[in-house]
């Protein structure tokens, strides 16, 4: 059992901070910027809240980050009530947040200079993989913290990895995001393209995802993407920050990302529909117009 601290409980940051709890076993101190929320949660959960990072991080064993982008991881981990500045040499911080290789490598030298690890740790596997306490987690650190963090991460993931140095768990999730971008336009294309061609799109899929075309977007988004229903977890302002990271780092590394691109604009375009809160399979939206 370890003494940990939570800092962020949105959709995937709340649930995530229950399991290190009942799952793990942990005593678990949280921290929300909205105070309303961490308060709920110790009424639910049980545990304590503390009202800055800083005063959440004393004492702890970890410290466990889950906020919306770059700014935001900043602003939890470094200045006067940033989390480093509660944390003593020799303690673990993981962050769970989608944000760029650079503030992942930035944080990492910062807590370095205190004797504190940094581990990035990205998740895939949605709302619902935060629930369930299944998630994907791919991780960039040193492997010494990297191996006394993973059977504490175990509470809410069903795979953890470390893909190398410093930032190799955000180019993962980039890769992720660049496999799903491409992905659902085509679904999005091929379901529309039913539709319009009078086929029972149910049938459809019944088929072609026993075929080569399957995928988890597929079998999991195809009814509600056909039923124009798109309050299905990931949002459509989130994927556009990531594909910002994905594109930028593109043009420091030199990868070709064409589609990544379009799709991004695509994107744009849901926004301007007034979908930044839909999910992602809402590209469909636009081809409807
Ligand atoms: P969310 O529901 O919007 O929650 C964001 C959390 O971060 C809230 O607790 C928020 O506090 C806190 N926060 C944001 N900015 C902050 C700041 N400057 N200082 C302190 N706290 C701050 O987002 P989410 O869906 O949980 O996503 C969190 C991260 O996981 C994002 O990087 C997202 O890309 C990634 N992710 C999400 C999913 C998904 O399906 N939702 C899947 C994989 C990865 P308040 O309550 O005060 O606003």
């Amino acid at each position: 059992m370890a003494r940990v601290a939570f800092l962020g409980l949105g959709v995937m940051g709340y649930p995530m901070a229950a399991h290190l709890k009942a799952r793990g076993g942990h005593e678990v101190t949280v921290y929300n910027r909205t105070a309303a929320k961490s308060l709920k949660w110790v009424a639910e959960h049980g545990g304590r809240s503390m009202p800055t990072p800083r005063e959440a991080a004393e004492g702890q064993d970890m410290v466990f980050a889950c906020v919306g982008n770059d700014d935001d991881l900043r602003q939890v981990t470094l200045g006067e009530d940033g989390a480093f500045a509660g944390m003593k040499a020799g303690t673990i911080f993981v962050d769970h947040t989608t944000a760029s290789a650079d503030v992942a490598r930035e944080l990492y030298a910062e807590a370095a200079k205190r004797g504190i690890a940094f581990i990035d740790a990205p998740v895939s596997g949605g709302q619902a993989g935060a629930e369930n306490g299944a998630l994907t987690v791919m991780c960039g650190g040193d492997p010494e913290p990297y191996a006394a963090a993973e059977p504490v991460i175990a509470a809410f993931a069903k795979a953890c990895r470390l893909m190398g140095a410093p930032g190799a768990g955000q180019l993962t999730k980039m890769v992720n995001q660049i496999c799903i971008a491409g992905l659902v336009q085509g679904l999005a294309e091929g379901i529309a393209f039913g539709q319009k061609a009078g086929l029972n799109i149910a049938d459809v899929i019944a088929v072609i995802s026993k075929g080569a075309a399957q995928s988890w977007q597929m079998e999991n988004r195809y009814q509600t993407m056909a039923d124009d229903k798109f309050d299905f977890g990931f949002a459509v302002d989130w994927m556009r920050k990531d594909l910002g990271i994905c594109l930028e780092e593109a043009r420091r590394n030199g990868a070709h990302l064409p589609v990544t691109a379009l799709v991004d604009q695509f994107y744009s375009d849901v926004q301007a529909m007034g979908g930044k809160r839909w999910d992602t399979s809402s590209l469909i939206a636009r081809l409807k117009r």
